[in-house]
């Protein structure tokens, strides 16, 4: 089984948060799509045995795109892969591109699951972020996609914003409970180098949440979707009645995943490849013929290193057996574990190891304590 990954490299406007790879020029959108269908005819050779259950359209706005565009990406990835029948296809999009018409065509082209990204209910956060919409726009976003029939949906949501209070992420969780969504992610705000809101928070005028501040927030997003019936299922998603993200949960359960346009990465269980972050390189060098990408050769290490990241993020755990496929740890990794069950934040069943309630908040320091560092590598090339 593997997932297809579409990087659409425009945004309306900057968010002054974010540090994705995107362009607000949209002047050469109809070349970027060619290239794409290109970039994705040019890999086909490759992934022709491959399975696809999943085409995820990110970025940057996938919704910027007109619907003509994206069913040639749609039609592009159906006519170059083997695409199983039941795919699922997620498009990100901002609320203010869910009119009910962009939604109907979305629906007609086959899309199937929509990640909205609300961020916040708050108008005035809205604002210093510098989203392209406002609350009352997510609000009809959701009532639009119920009306046009997506029984999918998936809403984004932010805490550790500057000044947030515990009663003001209360309520921002009630009102996305109250849309009744299938699908709820809930990301931390993080301070990013090089934007706007780091200069803002150097130079003092804007003050994030503190990590005690964003524990606690974090703590009620757990106890509040649970006893709203939202099972946490990685770290930041959770879902009602198992309708978890079929693209991210393969992602994180290690399988292979395609990836295609600017800033994209691809994995094939041996190699990952990282295709340029600039638009005007990617598509230079798909013209001259070539990928526009680095690869590197996953050594043992890095997978097992890589399993352990990712999968002990998820409510499965890490499986014991695609763990010690890759690299067999010595007796002091199997202590550093039997020291976090003592105190219960591992558990170990016969086929996975899992982070217990408690150590979910610890989930990064955890996962590094258990990464295998390959000694054999020479100083000097260190
Ligand atoms: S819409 Fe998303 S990708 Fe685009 S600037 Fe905002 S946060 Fe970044």
């Amino acid at each position: 089984m593997s997932g297809c990954y579409i990087h659409i490299p425009f945004c309306a406007q900057k968010c002054s948060y974010c540090d994705f790879h995107f362009s607000t020029n949209h002047t050469y959108q109809d070349e970027m799509v060619d290239a794409l269908c290109t970039e994705l005819e040019m890999r086909s050779k490759v992934w022709l045995q491959e399975n696809f259950e999943t085409i995820y359209f990110g970025g940057g706005t996938p919704s910027i795109l007109t619907p003509i565009q994206l069913q040639k990406l749609i039609n592009q990835v159906k006519s170059n892969y083997q695409v199983v029948d039941s795919v699922e296809i997620t498009l990100e999009c901002n609320p203010d591109d869910c009119s009910l018409e962009n939604l109907q065509k979305w629906k007609e082209l086959g899309v199937n699951r929509l990640s909205i990204g609300i961020q916040s209910f708050n108008d005035d956060q809205l604002k210093w972020m510098n989203r392209s919409h406002q609350a009352a726009d997510s609000l009809n976003a959701v009532k639009n996609a119920k009306q046009v029939g997506f029984d999918e949906l998936s809403l984004d949501l932010m805490y550790g914003l500057p000044n947030m209070t515990l009663q003001e992420w209360k309520d921002q969780l009630l009102q996305i409970i109250e849309l009744n969504p299938e699908h709820i992610s809930a990301y931390c705000l993080t301070v990013e180098q090089k934007t706007a809101l780091s200069k803002w928070v150097k130079e003092g005028k804007l003050v994030v949440s503190s990590n005690d501040q964003q524990s606690e927030q974090f703590e009620l997003l757990v106890s509040t979707l649970k006893d709203a019936g939202y099972e946490q299922y990685e770290i930041s998603n959770f879902a009602r009645n198992e309708h978890y993200s079929r693209h991210n949960t393969s992602y994180w359960k290690g399988s292979k995943y395609l990836g295609i346009g600017p800033s994209a990465h691809g994995y094939n269980q041996t190699e990952r490849y990282w295709n340029q972050a600039n638009n005007k390189v990617y598509l230079n060098e798909l013209k001259k013929g070539s990928l526009p990408e680095t690869i590197e050769t996953l050594s043992d290490f890095d997978r097992f290193n890589e399993l352990v990241m990712i999968g002990l993020r998820t409510k499965w755990g890490v499986s014991k057996q695609q763990l010690f496929e890759n690299s067999a740890p010595n007796e002091e990794w199997f202590q550093i574990v039997k020291n976090y069950e003592d105190k219960n934040l591992l558990v170990q069943t016969e086929e996975h190891i899992l982070l217990t309630n408690a150590g979910r908040l610890l989930a990064d320091a955890i996962a590094s304590d258990l990464f295998l560092i390959d000694t054999s590598t020479p100083l000097s090339v260190l």
